[in-house]
């Protein structure tokens, strides 16, 4: 079956222009939303090692000024274009409204294979992209705040700090210029787990909706509920964590080289060792080889998490999908056919829009740490203790009674740094679940989760830019 292809923007488009016929505004506005505000293509030159001079072609997107900062990771990838840095920036304008983080959406890509540059030269093209985002004030704590994504991380967030600060010296804010820092630079603990918890929250919360259960044929709840997980790197490890110990039985965990299945379920620490130990996530002790691993995405499970790349579920393979719940943890895992196909049968697909934001809501927390020149924590964890201790104290002198050792820790326990992130973290994805759901509810003429999803993040922004008296 051949499906129509759209570059990725239009793909967006089509998906805000289907969800929009739901929602109150005039088309000016709408179009608005829509583009992006601004776009700065750069290139520029680099010595490499070996003395040759390179031009490096960059790109940073501002999609929406209906709030400040602009907000979105930057890609080293040598697929980078000016069309593909559009679609991410406006995908995180409608991530982070549904998810309440006050800014608007930003992407920035660097056109280059990471692993065909030495850390040397990766280090110059980092600090040189900086300092051209900085010339034409592109990045700042509060005008646009970059991120890692594909091929970044911890390391190239802490050159771009130290570049900003450099060219701005004894701004006071500086380190809120990014996110993903090292700790030590300012990160937040609980980033690494963010995303694949979060996808655990969205999950669970529709898990916990009687009528949505009721129609999909399945239970209250998560415990119990047989779950295929996709990718087994950073979102698919800590999504599998959080269901295990919840009580959900993963079954089957797939990577690129196969898939492994049992119907038990499997501890993804151990599965990870034995592939770090083989080198292979196959024969695993007590599991089932799946040889071709595309097929685990078609065994027969009540949530299916494709936690790896995108286009995995498609017009090919959409119809011999049989879980009822797909949770996007990936960005862009099911095409639009396969999602049509997907919709018709009734299956749930919860989209990644809003399902991976656990990354940028933990970044907000960490731009907020930053700002406030505090960790979280830090004033009231002591406090929070020395109460709990006397409460406890009085509670057993009255009584009589006292409270074994396990349950003393727990109620003794200020709250840390990571505590705060988790538990702001799962407000954010109970509210966003919940509020995307209601819309659904309200208007049933609405076809699935994705375009309810839109609608919310159309209605959010029209709002913000409404309020704003830009049109007057
Ligand atoms: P990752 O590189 O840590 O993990 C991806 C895993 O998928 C790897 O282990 C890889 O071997 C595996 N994989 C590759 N091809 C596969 C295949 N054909 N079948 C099965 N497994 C395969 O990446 P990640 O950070 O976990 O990101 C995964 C997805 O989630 C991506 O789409 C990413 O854009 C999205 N995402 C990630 C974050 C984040 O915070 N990391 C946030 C939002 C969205």
């Amino acid at each position: 079956m051949t499906e129509q292809t759209y570059s990725f923007f239009e793909s967006v488009t089509k998906s805000f222009d289907k969800a929009a016929k739901f929602t109150k505004w005039e088309a000016g506005l709408l179009e608005q939303i829509k583009v992006c505000n601004a776009v700065f293509q750069m290139k520029f030159p680099i010595k490499r090692d070996d003395g040759t001079i390179e031009v490096i072609e960059a790109y940073r997107v501002q999609h929406s000024h209906h709030k400040a900062p602009c907000k979105g990771g930057i890609r080293f990838s040598e697929a980078v274009n000016q069309d593909e840095v559009m679609a991410l920036a406006a995908l995180m304008t409608y991530k982070c409204a549904i998810v309440n983080v006050p800014f608007g959406g930003g992407k920035g890509g660097i056109k280059i294979n990471p692993r065909k540059y030495s850390e040397f030269e990766l280090q110059k093209i980092t600090r040189r992209y900086t300092s051209e985002l900085v010339k034409k004030n592109f990045i700042g704590p509060g005008t646009d705040v970059p991120a890692p994504d594909y091929g970044t991380g911890e390391r190239e967030m802490a050159w771009i700090l130290d570049t900003y600060s450099t060219m701005r010296p004894g701004e006071i804010d500086a380190a809120g210029c990014v996110t993903g820092k090292p700790i030590t630079q300012g990160g937040v603990k609980g980033r690494k787990e963010a995303t694949g918890m979060g996808v655990f929250f969205g999950v669970r919360e529709v898990c916990m909706m009687e009528d949505v259960m009721r129609d999909l044929g399945l239970t209250v709840g998560v415990e119990d509920k047989k779950v295929v997980v996709q990718g087994l790197g950073n979102v698919g490890y800590y999504s599998a964590k959080f269901f295990r110990e919840h009580g959900a039985k993963v079954v089957a965990i797939a990577e690129y080289e196969g898939a492994i299945y049992n119907a038990d379920g499997l501890n993804e620490e151990e599965v990870f060792q034995h592939r770090k130990k083989t080198g292979s996530i196959l024969h695993f002790p007590g599991a089932e080889n799946i040889l071709v691993s595309s097929e685990a995405l078609e065994l027969a499970c009540d949530i299916l998490i494709p936690a790896a790349l995108e286009n995995v579920i498609n017009g090919e393979n959409a119809s011999r999908v049989k879980a009822k719940i797909i949770g996007e943890a990936a960005n862009g895992p099911l095409t639009p056919e396969a999602d049509e196909i997907l919709v018709a049968k009734g299956t749930l697909i919860i989209p990644d829009m809003y399902l991976n934001a656990g990354g940028v809501t933990v970044s907000y927390f960490e731009w907020l740490k930053n700002l406030s020149h505090v960790r979280y924590g830090r004033m009231e964890k002591r406090f929070t203790e020395n109460m709990n201790k006397h409460i406890i104290g009085q509670i057993e002198e009255l009584t009589g009674k006292t409270v074994n050792e396990q349950e003393r820790k727990v109620i003794e326990h200020g709250a840390s740094e990571a505590d705060l992130v988790h538990s702001g973290l799962e407000e954010t994805m109970v509210e966003a679940t919940r509020e995307i759901m209601s819309i659904w509810k309200a208007n049933p003429s609405i076809p699935d989760m994705r375009t309810a999803a839109y609608v919310v993040a159309i209605n959010k922004v029209g709002t913000a830019y409404a309020e704003l008296g830009i049109f007057p």
